[in-house]
């Protein structure tokens, strides 16, 4: 059993797709222990993006992540980082295999509708930036 973070970017939560896109992680058997709709701070959304800071679309990253609420989830079970980011399509939407979180819902390369971790390590860090231990059931 794993557990790894997503997030429902400004950009997906802005078209009113939060329930469409929960539903896709429980039709692939994901759970969702935990979710919570929020408002990243400027200096959230750089300490999370930290490993692209030195990237050149880094402050463009940071001002898209603000420009409204996000909705951050920890999804469950089997292979859960993987069967997540299989979900979640490609980076860049126009790559994105059709059927996928991102062929359906995203614009850009920017305003990709999903963040999902992208390892299991990279996940526990992920998950310890939001939630205290206590609130994951
Ligand atoms: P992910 O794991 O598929 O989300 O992709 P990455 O970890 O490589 O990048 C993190 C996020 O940065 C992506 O989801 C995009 O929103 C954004 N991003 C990545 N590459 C680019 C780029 O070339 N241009 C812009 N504007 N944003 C990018």
């Amino acid at each position: 059993m794993e557990q790894t973070l997503s997030i429902i970017k400004p950009d997906a939560v802005a078209k009113n797709v939060i329930g469409k896109i929960l539903t896709r992680f429980e039709d692939a058997g994901l759970r969702i222990a935990v979710t919570k709709k929020i408002q990243l701070s400027r200096e959230d959304a750089k300490a999370f993006y930290a490993v692209h800071k030195d990237r050149p679309f880094f402050n463009d990253l940071v001002e898209f992540m603000i420009s409204g609420p996000v909705v951050v989830s920890v999804l469950e079970g089997d292979n859960a980082v993987a069967k997540n980011r299989e979900l979640m399509g490609a980076t860049n939407p126009k790559d994105a295999q059709k059927g996928t979180i991102r062929a359906d819902f995203a614009e850009s390369i920017d305003a990709n509708a999903v963040h999902g971790s992208d390892s299991l390590e990279n996940a526990k860090i992920e998950i310890e930036f939001f939630f205290a231990q206590r609130e994951i059931v």
